[in-house]
């Protein structure tokens, strides 16, 4: 029987063996494959680590993860609680915008790690952590509304939010953020106490 976490270390293993992204492998210090609780009802998925975090191998402790940080501290929650990554998970040159091409590499790593953690509740933060999930729509329209979807036939919440780098130097949409984030403890009691499927 292997564990989680050594299930989770196994895909880490795998996008090597399977060289994803050779050209972002190349330039890119490590993986981030993110952090946190493998048995985490809330998973949150941000877009690409940056600078800090391809130095450190963790996901989100530049700015965006000291506000992520302020944040969960906010709606009482500790990185502990839950668990943390990103859709592609080398950083891009210069921290651009990853490619669809390489969100589309990944994803199959990402579902994994959802297939393995079976989260309640899955918060994108951003768009490119969003799009696979609810396509078709823009974070503006929907941000801080949960949806309801299935994923291998697992009934699961999408709770979309703006990304923390987006919303850090525009008083208007850290509001925003900040209102939406502490809808998500929130959500998790109400799923909680809903009476469970025969
Ligand atoms: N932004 C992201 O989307 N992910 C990280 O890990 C860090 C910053």
């Amino acid at each position: 029987m292997t564990t989680k976490a050594q299930q989770l270390e196994q895909i880490a293993t795998d996008i090597i063996k399977n060289n994803v992204c050779p050209d972002l492998a190349m330039q890119a210090n490590r993986l981030v494959m993110g952090d946190g609780n493998p048995d985490a009802d809330i998973m949150f998925i941000g877009e690409a680590p940056g600078k800090k975090e391809d130095e450190t191998g963790l996901p989100f402790v530049g700015a965006s993860g000291k506000f992520l940080d302020v944040m969960l501290a906010a709606a009482g929650m500790r990185r502990e609680d839950v668990f943390i990554t990103s859709i592609v998970k080398y950083r891009p040159p210069n921290n651009r915008d990853p490619s669809t091409a390489e969100k589309a590499a990944f994803l199959p790593y990402l579902l994994r790690q959802i297939e393995i953690i079976q989260p309640k509740i899955i918060v994108p933060l951003g768009r490119h952590g969003m799009e696979f999930f609810l396509p078709g729509v823009t974070i503006g329209q929907i941000h801080g509304q949960p949806q309801q979807m299935e994923l291998h036939g697992r009934e699961l919440v999408i709770m979309p939010l703006y990304h923390p780098a987006a919303a850090l130097y525009n008083a208007r949409l850290k509001q925003t953020l900040i209102d939406d984030f502490i809808k998500v403890p929130v959500l998790l009691k109400q799923l909680e106490t809903l009476p469970k499927k025969a």
